[in-house]
């Protein structure tokens, strides 16, 4: 099987579905990201069945991408979501999404924010300090409401992943202490408008392994165990996100192998499983298609200058991330080693390094991989409008965010008075 079975070259020519992606560069321009609904579908599926008749709930992580359209198909297929801030809740609401399947993580949530999630009855909150319950039971109690309430424990397991996105270790500025976690659950009297429904941890992102998910997994069903034998009902474990795709190289366990692992660790307790995937939901399902401004040939070096930019895509620049990229038009001749960069001016704008193409002018290349924290993490820099995004269904292209206008960028700003 392809490593992305949506994304396929038929007569050279590489496809969205049944949509070659020459036309959609054709009509929306580039850069663009293109996402395939197909392999959303089909991946969402590939969780659900690995859960088999457990009861558990998929909550996508929204901050992966937050787009309209997406959330809209996963809501659809009965998903749930985890937001990180009140914007997202709004998305999620607006996209049909079932704010009872919500739950809402993040080491800073505002008062404005909860008040929203509160009014809205999403299924949890996840908790990472003692000054954010204390708060939340303040809100909760003027708004004549208890808040169900994970604590987000931090394990203090090495995920094994870049630093940036590692987030379990206890030096780290997420979650609560491990070793902290059981006195606050047992001190539930003092918090009159909290309800202590779950335990929640999310040790990063991009894992490769599975061992730093059930030794997380088992030091909060250890604590499980010691919360139920004191009376506590806790009715639901929440394991975070963090299973990695493959990029390039990388091996993660399939979803199947991850889902059961988890459901192993999890084992006999009888308590709902709440897993938070991003990456592992959308990455594989989008690319970023751009086309070359430039080849430019220096005696060190050759450079594709193309349209897309680190401030359409950051992983590269940020995490030194790699993302294959491929020539939607298969040419025959010599390939050059290429460094593929983008038109910001920083040295770190690049999109690959040392990559083997046949190019010339004008030419078009996916970006693969570039569904998860792609379009979510771009930026305006170098006043550069925010790329179109397209959903392709079969042979349909949908267009679900225009390409911003210079215009659209600068509105909100305004000239001191003469
Ligand atoms: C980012 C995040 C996720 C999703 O992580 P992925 O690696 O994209 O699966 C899940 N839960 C929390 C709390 C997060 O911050």
């Amino acid at each position: 099987m392809s490593a992305f079975p949506q994304f396929e070259y038929h007569q050279n020519t590489l496809h969205a579905e049944s949509v070659p992606l020459e036309s959609i560069a054709k009509k929306f321009g580039t850069p663009c990201y293109v996402y395939s609904r197909a392999a959303l579908t089909a991946t969402f599926h590939e969780f659900k069945q690995a859960f088999a008749d457990d009861d558990y709930l998929i909550c996508y992580a929204v901050k992966a991408n937050s787009n309209l359209a997406i959330l809209n198909v996963l809501a659809e297929l009965g998903c749930g979501f985890d937001i990180v801030s009140g914007g997202e809740l709004h998305r999620v609401i607006k996209a049909g999404g079932d704010p009872r399947k919500t739950v809402f993580s993040g080491v800073g949530k505002l008062a404005d924010e909860m008040r929203m999630a509160l009014a809205a009855d999403i299924l949890c909150f996840n908790v990472e300090s003692v000054a954010e319950l204390q708060l939340l039971n303040q809100i909760a109690a003027a708004m004549n409401k208890t808040a169900p309430v994970s604590l987000r424990i931090n394990p203090d397991v090495d995920s094994k992943t870049h630093p940036y996105i590692s987030t379990g270790l206890k030096e780290n500025k997420f979650g609560i202490p491990f070793a902290e976690a059981e006195q606050i659950y047992l001190s539930a009297d003092q918090f009159q408008h909290i309800q202590f429904t779950g335990l929640d941890c999310h040790i990063g992102s991009q894992l490769t392994e599975l061992s730093p998910f059930t030794e997380a997994g088992k030091k909060l069903v250890d604590l499980l165990q010691r919360l139920q034998s004191s009376n506590l009902r806790i009715s639901h474990v929440d394991l975070g996100g963090g299973l990695g795709i493959r990029y390039s190289n990388e091996t993660p366990p399939s979803i199947h192998t991850y889902v059961n692992a988890l459901r192993q660790t999890v084992g006999s307790i009888k308590c709902r499983l709440l897993i938070e995937p991003g990456r592992s939901l959308i990455g594989n399902a989008g690319l970023l298609l751009t086309r070359t401004v430039y080849i430019k040939h220096t005696p060190d070096r050759h450079f594709a200058i193309v349209d897309a930019a680190m401030n359409d895509l950051l992983r590269p620049s940020l995490y030194n991330a790699y993302h294959e990229i491929l020539p939607v038009n298969k040419k025959n001749g010599n390939p050059e080693k290429y460094q593929v960069v983008g038109p910001v001016c920083e040295t770190g704008d690049f999109l690959g390094h040392d990559r083997k193409l046949i190019l010339d002018t004008n030419d078009l290349l996916a970006v693969m991989s570039s569904g998860a924290y792609g379009m979510s993490m771009s930026s305006n820099y170098n006043t550069r409008p925010r790329a179109a995004e397209v959903m392709v269904d079969g042979n349909t292209i949908h267009l679900i965010r225009a390409r911003e206008t210079i215009d659209q960028l600068i509105a909100p700003e305004t000239i001191l008075p003469a």
